[in-house]
């Protein structure tokens, strides 16, 4: 039998102030909340260091722009620099002609910056268009990382799937494009953040001890549900910055690392994936 492997791929959306924006929080308040996501970088990076933790960064064209510095280091430090839309907007709400034009505008930010097109992209809130598996194919990514249909396993993503209210689903093909999944159990945002609006509230401000148990478990149950798997955290440098958030970072990292995991960056993982598990298809 095959030794077991257990990946863990930590990664970060470095949003800024653009998420902010893209939803018309463009006061000061929520700007500068977003501007902490800056302060927060180069704590990261040291603790990332200290652990020898490879990392994927996944930075709006927006943020790129902003704060050339910051991201220079990011990608100085080693990590991978994933694509994640230009403004913010999540593709589902832009016409294809948008989100063909905002993936376009980063990737060329991003090769300006690497010296080569990203591999991987993750959708501003984690919600796709009917569009963006095609605009991803066309555009040469090799993985997606915005769907949430395994915990542990990388799978092929389907195009053409039919979805009619009152009919079962018809599913499309599986194509070329992997699949990273996420969910936002693993997410630092919806746990730690507190966001009122007119028309919502997101309490977040949980007891970090508490989310980090969760964050643990979900490690030790990968390696008993399965001898070779990935597990994806995403966090948010304004989010995990706070100093209580960074205290159950590094526990998280510790543990982790203790129990056997082996750090790699997305692209990475997805590559081992591939190798691991190959799929003609032409689709
Ligand atoms: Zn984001």
């Amino acid at each position: 039998m095959a030794e077991s492997r257990h990946l863990v791929c930590i990664t970060f959306d470095f949003d800024a102030m653009s998420g902010f924006i893209a939803r018309g929080m463009t006061s000061p308040t929520p700007i500068s909340r977003g501007e902490f996501g800056v302060v927060a970088v180069p704590r990261i990076l040291k603790l990332l260091d200290e652990y020898r933790v490879p990392a994927s960064f996944f930075i709006p064209g927006h943020t790129l722009e902003t704060y050339p510095v910051e991201s220079r280091m990011v990608a100085d430090a080693g990590c991978e620099i994933g694509h994640h839309g230009w403004t913010h907007r999540p593709p589902v709400t832009l016409t294809r002609e948008e989100e063909e034009e905002e993936l376009t505008r980063a990737n060329e930010q991003i090769k300006a910056l690497t010296g080569s097109y990203a591999r991987g992209y993750r959708s501003p809130s984690w919600d796709l268009s009917p569009f963006s598996v095609e605009l991803l194919l066309k555009h040469g990514f090799s993985y997606d990382s915005s769907m949430m249909g395994h915990d542990y396993l990388p799978y092929r993503v389907r195009r053409g799937d039919v979805i009619e209210l009152e009919k079962p689903v018809v599913f499309g093909r599986p194509t070329r494009l992997i699949e990273m999944p996420i969910s936002w159990s693993l997410d630092d945002y919806p746990h730690f953040e507190y966001v009122r609006t007119r028309e919502s509230l997101l309490p977040g401000l949980q007891n970090a001890n508490l989310v980090l148990d969760n964050w643990v478990n979900e490690f030790d149950y990968m390696k008993k549900a399965v001898d070779w798997g990935v597990l994806t955290y995403t966090f948010h440098p304004f989010v995990m910055g706070r100093g209580y958030r960074m205290m159950i970072l590094e526990k998280l990292l510790k543990h982790l690392k203790d129990g056997g995991a082996t750090f790699t960056t997305m692209e990475s993982a997805c590559l081992e994936y591939d190798a691991r598990d190959p799929q003609q298809t032409t689709a």
